[in-house]
């Protein structure tokens, strides 16, 4: 396996979707670039998609990719110039982490905060789980 394969195969691992879908799936940006910058014409969605404030996940691609954004309406302005499939690559990996239930596998969790601490809390099973704060 080389490392262009590598990395799709992990990319994978999440199904990723054009719609907000009944099962769970995460949403495809849909970006383009304006001069330097690069809108994600979709963002909201694709948040509401995970279940997730769009101002979290912004945090969170902001910390991954490097990069400052600006929510404006549906939409996501970034600083840079990025890919989509760079974007969507991040996304899934916010995914797994604080979407997707580590034990059981489903996506109907929540967050919780907790003595200043994050967890996952997963509504099927039960289970709890410490993640980072962005
Ligand atoms: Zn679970």
């Amino acid at each position: 396996m080389n490392y262009q394969e590598m990395l799709e195969s992990a990319y994978k691992e999440v199904e990723v979707s054009e719609e907000c879908g009944g099962r769970f799936e995460v949403m495809r940006v849909k970006g383009h670039h304006e001069g330097v910058r690069t809108v994600i014409s979709n963002f909201l969605q694709v948040a509401t998609c995970l279940r997730r404030s769009p101002t979290h996940l912004l945090k969170f691609l902001g910390k991954e990719l490097g990069i400052q954004g600006e929510i404006k309406g549906e939409r996501l302005v970034l600083s840079r110039k990025l890919s989509s499939k760079n974007i969507n690559e991040k996304i899934a990996k916010y995914a797994k982490t604080y979407v997707i239930c580590g034990k059981c596998g489903k996506p109907d969790t929540e967050l919780d905060e907790e003595g200043g601490k994050l967890f996952v809390r997963c509504l099927a099973c039960g289970n709890k789980n410490e993640v980072h704060k962005i």
